[in-house]
């Protein structure tokens, strides 16, 4: 299903992500009733508790507007569908293009399905964010499991900064929890800071990396091991086995030097072989156990309620940045100082006080 058809569905909607939560308050009330018009709450609600696979889709795609109208009656969703979620378990995966993050997804998304859940599978591409085109987009990824019935493949909303884009993956996985999918895997490509972001909303954060001897290991970054909770090593088959297996052990060793001795979770680094369906079953062993040793510690309740503040913070932040960057009179007042500062004729301290000044200045009532 295009994005094409999911517009035309719902009207003038557009599906870029933002963030400025301001715009839900000083929407009219008859852009609001206009909008109703075309989207029912009421039905689109049921419909996703229904399972519904074409209103899913058009509740993300309303979720991912950045429409102040549709920001409005994706809350109003939101809320409704808040407390039929929170019953998937949420699994991250990162590593770079050509890991094969697909060909895994697709190899145990299909295990999954066979067991008897509901998988939905949604990216964080950060490349989309910048130019429009995606490095996770390609429709032929993941054939076999987006064919499924039980599997959702949702891609990355396709604009926006990584902040709305964050922002409207986070609020799909209510949709799809709401909806009955009971395993929520996240994807990003590694780089950047989407890693950070989908570690933050996932249970369990996955990384997958390839055989590469040292020199590959010099190109991981170590803010991805500290937050990797499963390491695998994919490809390791047929001749690159064995670097498989050495790259195992290095990177093993490598992640006890960045993490805590007393930590409540050792991550393993297992070998895995998605083409030829090696190793998924331990790697989703080790996902299970993870899960089991986190809920038996509280740790699980307790990290989804502080994702929670971290959440509302990251969107505080990140709506005050952009409130920041379009207000008119900081952008004149940052014109001007600027070339003062470039002059030597204030400092950077007062420099900084003018612009915040500017900002105070129209944002105070
Ligand atoms: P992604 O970019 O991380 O999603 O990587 P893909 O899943 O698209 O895989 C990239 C390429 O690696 C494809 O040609 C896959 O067929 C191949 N590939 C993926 N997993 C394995 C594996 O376990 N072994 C081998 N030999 N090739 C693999």
């Amino acid at each position: 299903m295009g994005n094409d058809f999911l517009e035309h569905s719902l009207g003038s909607l557009t599906t870029t992500a933002g963030t400025d939560l301001g715009a839900q308050t000083a929407v009219a009330p008859e852009v609001v009733k206009r909008a109703r018009q075309r989207i029912d709450v009421d039905k689109l609600y049921e419909a996703v508790l229904a399972g519904d696979r074409t209103q899913i889709a058009r509740a993300v795609t309303l979720l991912e507007s950045s429409a102040p109208a549709h920001r409005v009656l994706a809350q109003e969703l939101l809320v409704r569908l808040l407390p039929h979620s929170g019953k998937a378990l949420r699994v991250g995966l990162t590593g770079v293009p050509g890991v094969g993050k697909s060909t895994t997804i697709e190899t145990l998304g299909m295990k999954l399905i066979r067991e008897g859940h509901r998988v939905a599978v949604l990216a964080i591409d950060p490349s989309s964010t910048k130019t429009r085109g995606s490095i996770l987009g390609d429709k032929t990824r993941m054939a076999k499991l987006s064919a499924e019935d039980n599997a959702f493949i949702r891609p990355s909303p396709s604009a926006g900064t990584l902040g709305g884009v964050a922002k409207a993956t986070r609020e799909s996985m209510v949709v799809f929890e709401a909806a009955g999918y009971d395993v929520i895997i996240v994807e990003t490509v590694g780089v950047g800071q989407s890693e950070v972001a989908v570690s933050q909303m996932v249970d369990v954060f996955c990384f997958l990396a390839l055989a590469g001897a040292g020199d590959q290991l010099q190109g991981i970054k170590k803010g991805v091991l500290e937050m990797a909770e499963i390491v695998a090593i994919n490809k390791a088959d047929g001749p690159n086995l064995k670097p498989a297996k050495r790259a195992a052990r290095e990177l093993a060793a490598a992640m006890r030097m960045v993490r805590s001795e007393n930590e409540l979770w050792h991550p393993p680094t297992i070998t895995m072989s998605a083409v030829e369906h090696e190793g998924i079953d331990e790697f989703w062993g080790h996902v299970m156990e993870h899960h089991k040793v986190m809920q038996d510690s509280g740790q699980f309740e307790e990290r989804r309620r502080e994702q929670q503040v971290g959440w509302m913070w990251s969107m505080v932040h990140e709506t005050l940045l952009q409130r920041l960057n379009t207000n008119l009179n900081v952008v004149e007042t940052q014109k001007r100082v600027e070339h003062q500062l470039r002059q030597g004729e204030i400092t950077a301290t007062l420099a900084a006080q003018e612009v915040l000044a500017a900002f105070d200045a129209v944002s105070e009532p």
